[in-house]
């Protein structure tokens, strides 16, 4: 199903004229605003009226789903006001100095301070900051065993799996099919390691978004007829380092990001 919070299915929806009447100066940068909300499909006057009804229901979901979001940040750096910093970056095995703690977020250095403002060399939005908190007040430290599990065996990845799919690893596939840059920058801007072929993949890359919660993508090219596939994979202790959901959450934060990056190269 078309998505809106993705900007190359938002795309297809327009007519490509790049007509400049929604104020935009391509359809492509409207596709883009719509997919980080701040704009709405129907702000596009060459858009046909059907179309325009069948998505409101969802980009009304999408928008709630953003505001849902803030809200769970908003409450979590109520928690952190009341959490010894220096203690969770004992148990996280992380630095900590003048009551900031340091956490590697895909190679990056990212600066939470007790009251759970950051400070990053990377921009960061709601989807990723939510996880991160709750890494600092949840995460057990766990060193992960380099045993490889999919979502669905996560503790309550059953719960999240419809999400799951339909958020993290459908959109994902689509900018690696349209996008052949994405393994690259997976390495090179993220700090991603390629690693021995796992499952008889073509691509096998590990991610580090969060010190002790590394994800490995597997990605295998179409052949003989059919269509490519794209899975990811978690180490067997990582619910215990960061809640299902939050992995959920953070999945789709880097979904995002990929195909915000994308978009910016052309891909789609
Ligand atoms: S008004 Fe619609 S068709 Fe024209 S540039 Fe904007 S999005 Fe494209």
């Amino acid at each position: 199903m078309l998505q809106l919070n993705n900007p190359m299915d938002i795309l297809k929806l327009l007519d490509k004229s790049n007509c400049r009447e929604c104020g935009y100066p391509t359809c492509l940068a409207f596709a883009a605003a719509v997919a980080r909300g701040q704009k709405r499909l129907d702000e596009c006057p060459r858009l046909d009226k059907e179309l325009t009804e069948q998505f409101k229901e969802q980009g009304q979901a999408q928008t709630s789903d953003e505001r849902d979001m803030e809200n769970i940040v908003a409450q979590m750096k109520g928690k952190m006001k009341t959490l010894d910093l220096q203690s969770a970056a004992k148990r996280l095995e992380v630095p900590f100095s003048n009551n900031i703690i340091t956490i590697r977020v895909l190679g990056k250095n990212v600066y939470v301070d007790a009251e759970g403002k950051f400070s990053s060399e990377i921009h960061l939005h709601h989807w990723i900051i939510g996880p991160i908190l709750n890494y600092i007040i949840h995460g057990a430290g766990r060193t992960p065993t380099g045993e490889w599990i999919s979502f669905r065996e996560l503790k309550d990845g059953m719960t999240w799996y419809n999400f799951f799919l339909k958020r993290c690893e459908k959109p994902l596939k689509k900018v690696a099919d349209t996008y052949p840059d994405l393994f690259h920058d997976m390495l090179y801007i993220f700090n991603g390691k390629q690693v021995e072929n796992h499952y008889q993949s073509d691509i096998s890359l590990v991610l580090l978004p969060l010190p002790k919660l590394p994800i490995l993508v597997c990605y295998w090219k179409p052949e003989d007829g059919l269509g490519s596939s794209l899975n990811l994979f978690f180490d067997v202790t990582a619910s215990e380092n960061l809640p299902t959901e939050s992995i959920y959450t953070l999945c789709t934060g880097l979904v995002i990001m990929f195909e915000k990056i994308a978009l910016r190269h052309g891909g789609g």
